[in-house]
C-alpha cells in the first residue's frame, strides 16, 4: 500500500516511526517542512527533515526528544567560548551532518537530492523528500515585529503571542521532485500529529502540493496534536486559540479546510466532535508514549489495515 505522509519535525517523526511499522517502509513517501530550516554558523540545518531522518535510522534521542542519542557538545562549547553564536544547539555528531549537507548544498547538488544520499547512507529505507527544494522560510508576526520561525521558536521559547505566519517564497516555490508524483501514486495521504500552521502550514502553501491534495482521488487523514485540546508539546494549541479561536477538533479540521477526509483524535476531544462537517472523526487514543502507542496510532489512521 502506498502511503504519503505529510510532517513537520517530532510530533512527525514519531508518527512516521508508526507508519513504517504498519506499512512496508519502502512504500511509504513522507514530505517534510524547510519552513525551519535556517543557516546558522555558516550551515544550512533543516531540523524537522533531520528529525525524520535521525528517527527513521534509530538514531534520535528519545529522551530529550529531538537530536541524536550519545550526542555531546564539544564544538558548540568552543563556539561559547569563542563568543560565537550558541542559541541554536548544536551537537557534535549533529553538526557532522549539517557540514556534509552544506558543502553539498554550496556544489549546487537540490536538497532533496542531499536528502536522499544523507538517507541511504543512514541505511532508512523510506523516501523523505523537502516539500519543496526551493528557499522558503516561515515567519512569524508578533507584538514586537515579525519573526524568523527560529528566532521565535528556539531563540525566544515560542514566548510571543502569534499574531500571524507567513512563509516566504512559497507561491513561486516547486514541489521537490518526486513529492507531486508520491501524491498522486498514493492509495492514503496522511498528515502527521504536527503543528498544523507552522510544521504542515509550509508544506501545505507549496501550490503544487495544496493543489495536489486538493484534487486527490484517495482518502486524505490528519491526525490532531492536540490532547485534551493541549498541545503534547509546544504552542500549536496557543495558536489555535488566538488564530482560530479555539482548540476543538473542528478547529484542527479547519486549518486543513477541503484537504482531508477524516482527522483522527484523542478520546478526551471526543465530546465536542461538533462543526467537523465532511470530516469523519476517527476517536482513538493518540499518545505516542511507546512504540506500541505508534504503531496503534498509524493503524488507526490507516483504517486499521492489518501489519
Ligand atoms: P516540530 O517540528 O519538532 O515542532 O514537530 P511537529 O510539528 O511535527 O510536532 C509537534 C506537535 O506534535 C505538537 O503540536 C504536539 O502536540 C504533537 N505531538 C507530539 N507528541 C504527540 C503525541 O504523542 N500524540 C499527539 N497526538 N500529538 C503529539
Ligand atoms: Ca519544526
Amino acid at each position: 500500500m502506498n502511503v504519503a505522509v505529510l510532517c513537520g519535525g517530532v510530533g512527525g517523526a514519531r508518527f512516521v516511526r508508526g507508519v513504517v511499522d504498519v506499512v512496508e517502509p519502502r512504500e511509504v513517501t513522507v514530505v517534510g517542512n524547510v519552513g525551519d530550516d535556517l543557516e546558522i554558523l555558516g550551515m544550512h540545518v533543516s531540523p524537522d527533515l533531520d528529525s525524520v531522518l535521525y528517527a527513521l535510522a534509530g538514531l534520535a534521542d528519545e529522551t530529550r526528544g529531538w537530536g541524536r542519542a550519545d550526542e555531546t557538545w564539544h564544538a558548540l562549547d568552543t563556539v561559547a567560548a569563542l563568543g560565537g553564536e550558541t542559541w541554536f544547539l548544536l551537537g557534535d555528531r549533529d553538526l557532522g551532518l549539517h557540514l556534509a549537507r552544506t558543502q553539498a548544498l554550496r556544489e549546487g547538488e537540490p536538497l532533496s537530492s542531499v536528502t536522499r544520499r544523507l538517507a541511504e547512507r543512514l541505511g532508512v529505507g523510506t523516501t523523505l523528500l523537502p516539500a519543496t527544494d526551493d528557499r522558503l522560510r516561515t515567519w512569524i508576526a508578533t507584538a514586537i515585529g515579525e519573526l524568523p520561525f527560529q528566532e521565535w521558536f528556539v531563540a525566544r521559547g515560542h514566548r510571543d503571542d502569534v499574531d500571524g505566519v507567513r512563509f516566504e517564497g512559497a507561491d513561486a516555490a516547486t514541489a521537490a521532485p518526486g513529492v507531486v508524483a508520491a501524491l498522486a501514486a498514493a492509495e492514503l495521504i496522511l498528515l502527521a500529529p504536527s503543528n498544523p500552521y507552522v510544521s504542515l502550514g509550509p508544506i501545505l502553501a507549496v501550490p503544487e502540493i495544496r493543489a495536489a491534495l486538493m484534487s486527490r482521488r484517495v482518502p486524505a487523514v490528519a491526525v490532531s496534536p492536540l490532547i485534551g485540546g493541549r498541545a503534547v508539546k509546544g504552542p500549536a494549541d496557543r495558536m489555535l486559540e488566538r488564530l482560530a479561536g479555539g482548540t476543538s477538533p473542528a478547529h484542527v479540521a479547519g486549518c486543513y479546510g477541503g484537504l482531508i477526509d477524516a482527522l483522527v483524535v484523542d478520546e478526551s476531544d471526543a465530546h465536542e466532535l461538533d462543526g467537523l462537517g465532511d470530516v469523519r472523526p476517527i476517536v482513538t487514543r493518540t499518545l505516542m508514549r511507546d512504540a506500541d502507542a505508534r504503531r496503534r496510532l498509524a493503524e488507526a489512521a490507516l483504517g486499521g489495515v492489518p501489519a
